[in-house]
């Protein structure tokens, strides 16, 4: 057999058998969201591109590399959006949300696009957790927002996950620091990579950001952005570590971390994991509040981050943290005989209304390979349906851990109402020998 084709390269399928490590993580994102006040926003998948080259810089490696662009039959210049950060800015603005109370806050699940190489933790259709937060410059907003990052992965359990906090100031103390910064590369510029001579010029703090090895030492000598907040900048970044120690948020300062983004300003972060090699930022975000400006609005301050859910679940499974399995089957209804096949069919339907998972025989099995399903997919109860069953109205509901038989009635309230009693005896008694 020759497939036609494979998914394209940097694309992962997730599978029924998977899916629902997803879900759990989903839940939590969203519960964690509903905490902190934030409600959930959904954009477009694709946007005009005009919006990701301002909203997220056309410095950045994003714009100038790794953006799916294409044009529509109507001649439109179309991106797949690489991030959740611009269109959200951009929904925010398009709908007005400023005149809604400060501050507004949004979330968002969803699949980001960028054409990079593909690696562990590196894909090309990737999903984001981002929170976003509109109309509060207060340090406290800051801290909050990293704290509903740090609760989450509390929540999952992680372990070794580092949080590294920086400010990068606002464009009037980052022009003295874009000075010294030039003047330091200068002395380099040689040696520096082609991406970065570029850089250089246009935006010298992305070069604190280069992966390439050579330059990422180099940078590891140049003048710290601390050294040249303002006192403006400088106090919300005290206060932002104030909350984060009031929040018992354990974090490290890194002067080096710079963000992807072109609107960052004051606070940046990343979340970063021990286990998964390489591509170990888990988390990231911080302030922008050039954006939405940028983007055409009035000023307004705001923040967020985005997490990478691909990199969650590696770091997950590289901890060995367990994902609860999802509830199995509750009940198999097997049946031999057409009128058995029909009953356990309407029984079956009656117990999916009353909200159970129930299946029953939907491939012409026979009454043997059908007990064999049942016990593969974890069916926890099960019966049998035959001419006399039917006949006499009743049959036998049978435990398939314990192998213990109750009688059942055939009518369908009835059914239901007997089959609950028994799976909630059932579950209590399971609880008690748990507790015992
Ligand atoms: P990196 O430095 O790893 O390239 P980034 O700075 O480009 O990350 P952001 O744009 O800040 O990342 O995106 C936020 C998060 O999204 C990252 O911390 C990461 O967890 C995840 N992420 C980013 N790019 C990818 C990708 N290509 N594949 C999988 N996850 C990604
Ligand atoms: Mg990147």
């Amino acid at each position: 057999m020759a497939l036609i084709t494979k998914k394209p390269r940097g694309t992962e399928d997730v599978l029924p058998r998977d899916s629902y490590r997803w879900q759990f993580l989903e839940k939590l994102f969203r519960d964690e969201a509903r905490a902190f006040g934030y409600r959930e926003m959904r954009t477009p998948v694709f946007e005009h591109t005009n919006l990701f080259e301002r909203g997220v810089g056309d410095t950045t490696d994003i714009v100038q590399k790794e953006m799916y662009t294409f044009l529509t039959k109507g001649g439109d210049s179309i991106t797949l959006r690489p991030e959740g950060t611009a269109g959200a800015a951009r929904a925010f603005l398009e709908h007005g949300l400023h005149n809604d109370p400060l501050p507004i806050k949004a979330y968002y699940l969803t699949s980001c696009y960028r054409y990079e190489k593909p690696q562990a933790g590196r894909l090309r259709e990737f999903h984001q957790f981002g929170m976003e937060c509109y109309g509060t410059q207060d340090p406290a907003a800051d801290a909050e927002l990293i704290t509903a990052a740090a609760n989450i992965f509390d929540r999952l359990g992680l372990k070794n996950i580092s949080l590294e906090i920086n400010s990068i100031g606002c464009p009037t103390c980052r022009a003295e620091y874009h000075k010294a910064l030039t003047a330091y590369f200068a002395q380099y510029k040689d040696e520096l990579c082609k991406d970065c001579q570029e850089r250089f010029s246009r935006n010298p703090m992305r070069l604190l950001d280069c992966k390439v090895p050579h330059d990422h030492e180099i940078a590891q000598g140049a003048p710290t952005v601390l050294d040249y907040l303002c006192d403006e900048c400088s106090a919300h970044f005290e206060g932002v570590k104030h909350y984060l120690d009031a929040n018992g948020v354990a974090y490290t300062v890194n002067p080096t971390i710079v963000r992807g983004l072109d609107y960052y300003t004051k606070t940046v972060f990343e979340f970063l994991s021990g286990d998964i090699g390489a591509q170990s930022a888990v988390c990231a975000g911080g302030r922008y509040d050039g954006l939405i400006e940028e983007l055409g609005g009035n000023p307004m301050p705001a923040l967020g981050f985005a997490a990478g859910i691909e990199r969650l679940l590696l770091t997950l499974e590289a901890q060995g943290v367990e994902i609860p399995l999802p509830a199995s089957c509750d009940i198999y209804i097997a049946s031999m005989g057409e009128d058995a096949h029909q009953k356990a069919s309407a029984l079956c339907n009656s117990l999916r209304k009353a909200g159970l998972y129930a299946e029953f025989d939907v491939v012409g099995r026979g009454l043997k390979a059908q007990m064999k399903y049942a016990n593969k997919i974890g069916a926890r109860f099960s019966i049998v349906l035959g001419d006399n069953e039917i006949e006499e109205g009743k049959a036998k509901l049978k435990n398939m851990l314990t192998g213990e038989q109750s009688d059942v009635p055939l009518e369908a309230e009835a059914f239901i109402n007997a089959f609950t009693q028994i799976k909630l005896n059932d579950e209590f008694k399971g609880l008690e020998e748990k507790n015992n």
